[in-house]
């Protein structure tokens, strides 16, 4: 009996490493493609970061390195890896923005379904996404949260999808949504509650790509 509780704590032990050691890999490919713009083991790598997310970010931790990027790796291996597939769709092309993004006077009302209705007033970036998007063909939602992202796929079953959002809620829309739909996602430069901010150059750069 004492044999097999030794064999158990060792085999334990192995396991351990064999995580650490996988996601260190996953992460050391993950930021090598991120640096030479290059995906190697795309694959591997979405699998092994989703599956040891929490160990993944203790690994960063220990080295003082900072956890985002742990989903700055899914992001982007994500955003290569559906590009082209992203780009095939010409029609029900959605944008899907946080409400934090709008200015903190904003009027807009919000529907139960589609999420806030904005009027354009220009006080925040939201409307220069919308124009850009009325260009190329993309219907954009500024939305209150997960659930409304749900009715959205179910009202406006959109054939592709644009997100943008902070870190952790991207990498966990983005893994759930690329089950039905090919996906690209923006992150916020300003993250937070309330009057966040996102590289609007960059949403509107993932809407022309479309039109290439
Ligand atoms: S541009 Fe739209 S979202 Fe932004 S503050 Fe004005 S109405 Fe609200």
């Amino acid at each position: 009996m004492l044999l097999s509780y030794e064999l158990l704590g060792k085999l334990f032990v192995f396991l351990l490493v064999a995580v650490v050691l996988v996601t260190g890999i996953a992460l050391l490919l993950g930021a090598i493609s991120i640096r030479r713009h290059k995906i190697i083991f795309p694959n591997f790598i979405l699998f092994m970061l989703y599956l040891f997310y929490s160990p993944a970010k203790w690994i960063c931790r220990g080295f003082s390195i900072k956890e985002e990027i742990v989903d700055e790796i899914l992001i982007e291996v994500r955003n290569a890896v559906m590009l082209d597939m992203f780009k095939e769709k010409t029609e029900r092309r959605a944008v899907i923005l946080p409400q934090c993004m709008r200015h903190p006077e904003c009027k807009a009302r919000c529907d139960p379904i589609m999420g806030y209705e904005c009027t354009k007033c220009g006080k925040c970036d939201i409307k220069d996404i919308i124009e850009a998007a009325e260009k190329h063909n993309f219907k954009v939602f500024t939305v209150p949260g997960d659930s409304f992202v749900r009715k959205i796929l179910q009202y406006y079953n959109p054939d592709a999808c644009l997100g943008v959002a902070c870190y952790v809620e991207l990498t966990e829309s983005m893994q759930s949504v690329s089950k039905f739909m090919p996906v690209q996602g923006v992150c916020l430069i300003r993250d937070g509650c309330y009057d966040t901010k996102v590289d609007v150059a960059e949403v509107i750069h993932k809407m022309e790509i479309c039109d290439v």
